[in-house]
């Protein structure tokens, strides 16, 4: 076994997993593929094995590996100047924050780098605007947020959560959350009162299985919040830019947040990019000094995002995910009660529950890595599938096929 650094001893995928478990941290329990390589939809591991990627680093990848349109843009900011820090003005900031507007239909635009701190940035500022803005007592904000989120993993987003696992011995947490069952709007109706900044929620929730609230849900709290003059913060982190069909998921209803957290896909897959944009009125509480980022808004940061925002104008990736995610879940709709239980989901993006008595997702996403296809479970027995948007329809059959023999076969029906 390698128990030092890499050398050329290091190279079969056993040596290389070996390396990761004795020296990376083992917060992740990833299958035991070893990329060396990837593009577009594919992948090639330290063998030479070519496996088609149906995760896209859950919606990192929307535009696929190495898009040569991102690639292009990285290396040619990458000649020009990469940090600046935002002592300084750039000649790349105002630009991105201009573009990601327009496409957005937002007003003002503050540049971080993971999600988590898009999220965390979006709670400070709707935190300052009810004390500032709203006339909510010093201290004492609240912000209503629904069971079985996922918006990161810091310890304010955490102290939210619903999920053990994210929590359990990270206390003492932040207070100032309010937690409703997702889908349900009386219950936000209850929970808001004259302390509520704002509601936070995911237009589908991704990390719970893409779970798509009921019809008429996202509009009714958004008048809800109309109503009680508090803020709705949409977290399209996973579902906005494209992944749906369309700029965000909430466009689908009509609906317009206030706030919008942005990441995963506006980095084009190639370094984090995040961004929380909304009313330049809530956006404009934030003074000098009161929050920031050394690495937010960074040159090459704002060259991809730039690009990103290029591709998503043409709106090819919108019709692609639109129409590929109709054959999608017309293919995958054929598989309940033929191994799935149920299938949800919007474009080219699905949550897909397989039946008690076949195989874990674990055990699902095992097989599959073996028929060449990479994706994984969420939680139980659920499958998110989440193929770039560049793939092809041969590409995602075959994809599918691999998907219907695994789920098939274990209860007998091929
Ligand atoms: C992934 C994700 C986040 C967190 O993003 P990181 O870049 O991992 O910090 C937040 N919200 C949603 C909805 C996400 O899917």
């Amino acid at each position: 076994m390698t128990t030092f650094a890499d050398g050329p001893t290091t190279t079969t995928p056993a040596d290389f997993i070996a390396l990761d478990e004795q020296w990376s941290t083992h917060n992740y329990h990833p299958l035991p593929v070893v990329i060396a390589e990837a593009e577009g939809a594919w992948v090639t591991d330290v063998d030479g094995e070519r496996y088609l990627d149906f995760l896209s680093g859950y919606s990192a990848l929307n535009f696929g590996h190495r898009h040569p349109d991102l690639v292009a843009a990285a290396v040619e900011q990458l000649d020009r100047v990469t940090l600046t820090s935002r002592a300084f003005h750039h000649d790349q900031l105002g630009r991105f924050c201009h573009e990601l507007a327009e496409l957005t239909g937002t007003e003002m635009v503050l540049p971080m780098n993971s999600g988590a701190e898009a999220v965390e940035s979006a709670l400070k500022v709707a935190r300052k605007w009810a004390y500032r803005v709203k006339g909510v007592p010093d201290g004492t904000a609240e912000i209503v947020v629904a069971g079985s989120n996922f918006h990161g993993r810091t310890t304010t987003i955490v102290s939210f959560s619903t999920d053990e696992d994210a929590r359990a011995d990270f206390g003492p947490f932040t207070p100032g959350f309010v937690t409703v069952e997702y889908g349900d709007a009386r219950a936000i109706a209850d929970a808001i009162t004259d302390r509520t900044a704002a509601v936070l929620l995911e237009p589908i929730q991704g990390e719970a299985g893409v779970v798509v609230p009921p019809d008429g849900y996202l509009a009714e709290v958004r008048r809800l919040c109309d109503e009680r003059g508090t803020l709705l913060i949409a977290d399209e982190i996973q579902s906005g830019l494209a992944r749906t069909g369309t700029v965000f998921a909430l466009d689908h209803e009509r609906v317009r947040a206030d706030l919008y957290t942005l990441g995963k896909a506006l980095g084009g897959g190639i370094l984090p990019v995040s961004a929380v944009a909304g009313r330049a009125d809530v956006l404009g509480v934030l003074r000098p000094g009161e929050h920031g980022s050394t690495f937010g808004g960074n040159p090459l940061a704002c060259a991809v995002g730039r690009a990103v925002v290029r591709l998503l104008a043409t709106g090819e990736f919108q019709q692609r995910s639109t129409a590929l995610g109709a054959h999608l879940h017309a293919r995958l709709g054929e598989l309940v009660g033929h191994g799935l239980t149920e299938v949800r989901g919007r474009g080219l993006w699905a949550g897909v529950d397989i039946a008690p008595g076949g195989l874990s997702g674990r055990q699902a996403s095992e097989a599959l890595m073996s028929r060449g296809v990479l994706c994984k479970e969420t939680h139980g027995s659920t499958l998110r599938i989440a193929p770039p948007l560049v793939i092809t329809e041969a590409e995602l059959d075959r994809g599918l096929d691999a998907i219907a023999e695994v789920v098939g076969r274990h209860t007998g029906v091929a």
